[in-house]
C-alpha cells in the first residue's frame, strides 16, 4: 500500500508497457517490493515474452528454458496480462498516465537499425530483423521467405550476425527437435545455399561475438569455416587485446582454430567464410542484389580502420545486414533520436530539458539502447522499480486504473487477451508438438494466435510436471 497525499492508504497502480522480459521482470518486481500494487501490463501483440520468443533462434535449446521461467514468473505474479492491445495507437500514453499512479515503458526493439548505401533497398537485400522474425514465427510478418540464394553475404560482426549466418546455412533436419512452425522448416529445407561469407570492418579482436556463439557455428553439421590465417597472425593490437579481455582470446583462438583446418578436411557442403577488415560500399544488381562492393579498411594499430579506397566486388545474390536494432518511438514518451532511447534518470524518464515527466519511468532495451542479453533486463528492472518507488506518489485524485481502460477498451472494441489466452496458445502449442513428437510446435499469424486463445478450454502447464494439463 502506499500513503495517499491525503493520508488515506490505497494500492499502487502502475501500467506496465511491453511484455518482453524487461515488463515482465519489471512487473514481477513491483509485485513482489510493493504488496498489493495494482498492475497492468500491456502487449501489442497477441502473445508475451517479446524478442526472447521473436529474436532468440529456434535452434538455441535453452529458449524454451527462458521462456518457461518467464511464464513461471508471470504465473506468480499477480499480474494482470493485457495481450494484443498497442499502446500509442489502442489507448494513448496519457490515457495510461491518467489512469495509472505510474507507467513503465518498456516496450524493446523490432527492426533494423537503418543502413545508408548504394543498393540497399534492391531486391536481395535483407535486414536481419525481418529474418529473424520469418524464422520466429513473428504474426506481422508474412509466412513465406525467399531462400533461393546460392551465396550471401551477411554484413555485421555481433550475435545477431551469428544467428542470421547459422540459420542459413543450417540443414533443415537439424531443426527438427525445435518449434519451429511447418512454413519455416519448409522454407530452410528448399535453401539451396552453398557459401556464407560473414563481413566485419574491424578485426578478430573487435568484433562483438560471444565466445559460445562463436564457437556454436563451428558445430553445425555439414558446414566448414573457413578463416584466412593471415587475419589471426599476431600483431601488437591482437596481442594486447588477447592478453587483456578473456572472451577475445576465446574468440581469436576459436578462429586460429579454424584457419589451421587444411583446405583438403573440407568436404562440407555448405562453408561459411569470415573476412575482416571489409566494409559494405555497395550493392551491386540490376533487378536484384547480384554483388555486394567491399571497401578494404585498413587497422591503425589500435582497433580502429581507416578505408582504404580498394574495393573487391563478391558475386552473392542476396545480402543480409545485421548492424543492430532499433528501438521505435512510443507516441507521448520523450524520445532522444540521436540514442534512439528513451531519455533517463536511474529510469524516471525525462523530456528534451531533463526534467522528470511525472509517473513516467522505463526499461529494458528501450531504455538503455538495443544491447544486452536477457539476463541483463533483470537488474535493470528492479532498478527502474526502485526509482519508481522512491519517486511515484499516488495523486491527490483517486485513479481509477484498468478499469477505465477496459472501458475504453470495449468502446474501442479492441479484445484484450489475458494470462488465460496465452494458456490456450501455450496449451494448443503444447499439442500441436505432442503430435509430432517435438515439445512445442509455434502457432504463426495474428488472427491464428488470436483465435487459439479465445477458442480452446485454457489447459493450465506446469513446468514440473512438464506437460499441460486441463485449469482447474
Ligand atoms: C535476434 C536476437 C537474438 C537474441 N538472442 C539472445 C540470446 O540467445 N540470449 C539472450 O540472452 N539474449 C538474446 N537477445 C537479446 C534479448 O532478446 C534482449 O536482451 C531482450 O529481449 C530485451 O528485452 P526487452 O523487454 O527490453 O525488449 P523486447 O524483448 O523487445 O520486448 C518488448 C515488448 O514490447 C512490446 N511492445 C512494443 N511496442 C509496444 C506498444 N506500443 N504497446 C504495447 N507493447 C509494445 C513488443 O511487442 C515486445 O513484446 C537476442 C536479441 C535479438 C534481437
Amino acid at each position: 500500500m502506499h500513503a495517499h497525499a491525503n493520508g488515506v492508504n490505497r494500492p499502487l497502480q502502475v501500467a506496465v508497457v511491453g511484455a518482453g522480459p524487461a515488463g515482465i521482470h519489471a512487473s514481477a518486481n513491483l509485485s513482489r517490493l510493493a504488496p498489493g500494487a495494482r498492475i497492468d501490463l500491456f502487449e501489442r501483440l497477441p502473445v508475451p515474452f517479446g524478442l526472447v520468443r521473436y529474436g532468440v533462434s529456434p535452434d538455441h535449446p535453452r529458449i524454451e528454458k527462458i521462456s518457461d521461467a518467464l511464464h513461471a514468473v508471470l504465473a506468480d505474479s499477480g499480474v494482470r496480462l493485457l495481450c494484443n492491445v498497442e499502446i500509442g495507437v489502442d489507448i494513448t500514453v496519457g490515457e495510461l498516465r491518467d489512469s495509472y499512479d505510474a507507467v513503465i515503458v518498456a516496450t524493446g526493439a523490432l527492426r533494423d537499425a537503418p543502413l545508408e548505401l548504394p543498393g540497399i533497398d534492391l531486391p536481395g537485400s535483407f535486414g536481419a530483423a525481418d529474418f529473424v522474425s520469418w524464422y520466429d514465427g513473428h504474426p506481422d510478418v508474412s509466412t513465406a521467405w525467399p531462400l533461393d540464394a546460392e551465396s550471401v553475404a551477411v554484413i555485421g560482426a555481433g550475435n545477431v550476425a551469428l544467428d542470421v549466418t547459422r540459420m542459413l546455412v543450417k540443414h533443415a533436419h537439424t531443426l527438427a527437435e525445435t518449434d519451429v512452425s511447418d512454413n519455416v522448416y519448409e522454407g530452410f529445407a528448399a535453401n539451396p545455399i552453398r557459401d556464407v561469407h560473414l563481413f566485419a570492418r574491424r578485426g578478430p579482436a573487435d568484433v562483438r561475438f560471444s565466445p559460445i556463439e562463436l564457437r556454436e557455428l563451428g558445430n553445425q553439421y555439414d558446414v566448414d569455416l573457413v578463416v584466412n590465417p593471415a587475419d589471426l597472425e599476431p600483431d601488437p593490437h591482437l596481442d594486447r587485446m588477447t592478453r587483456q579481455f578473456t572472451p577475445v582470446r576465446h574468440v581469436v583462438e576459436t578462429m586460429r582454430e579454424w584457419a589451421r583446418i587444411p583446405a583438403s578436411r573440407r568436404t562440407a557442403s555448405r562453408r561459411v567464410h569470415l573476412h575482416f577488415h571489409q566494409a559494405p560500399a555497395a550493392l551491386l544488381g540490376g533487378d536484384a542484389v547480384g554483388s555486394l562492393r567491399t571497401e578494404i579498411m585498413t587497422p591503425d594499430g589500435y582497433g580502429h580502420v581507416v578505408g582504404s579506397g580498394v574495393h573487391v566486388e563478391h558475386e552473392v545474390q542476396a545480402v543480409y545486414r545485421a548492424i543492430g536494432y532499433a528501438c521505435t518511438p512510443v507516441p507521448g514518451v520523450p524520445f532522444d533520436h540521436s540514442t534512439r532511447t528513451v531519455p533517463h534518470i536511474e529510469g524516471a524518464v525525462v523530456d528534451g530539458a531533463g526534467t522528470p515527466v511525472p509517473g513516467l519511468y522505463t526499461t529494458g532495451w528501450i531504455k538503455r539502447g538495443p544491447v544486452g542479453l536477457i539476463e541483463s533486463t533483470k537488474s535493470d528492472a528492479r532498478r527502474t522499480v526502485e526509482t519508481l518507488l522512491e519517486t511515484a506518489v499516488p495523486g491527490s485524485r483517486a485513479r481509477a486504473g484498468g478499469q477505465v481502460i477496459d472501458r475504453l477498451l470495449r468502446d474501442r472494441g479492441v479484445r484484450p487477451i489475458g494470462w488465460d489466452g496465452w494458456l490456450r496458445v501455450d496449451s494448443a502449442e503444447r499439442e500441436r508438438g505432442d503430435a509430432r513428437g517435438r515439445e512445442r510446435v509455434r502457432i504463426v499469424g495474428r488472427d491464428e494466435l488470436i483465435a487459439a486463445a479465445t477458442r480452446a478450454p485454457a489447459r493450465r502447464y506446469t513446468a514440473a510436471a512438464g506437460r499441460a494439463r486441463p485449469e482447474s
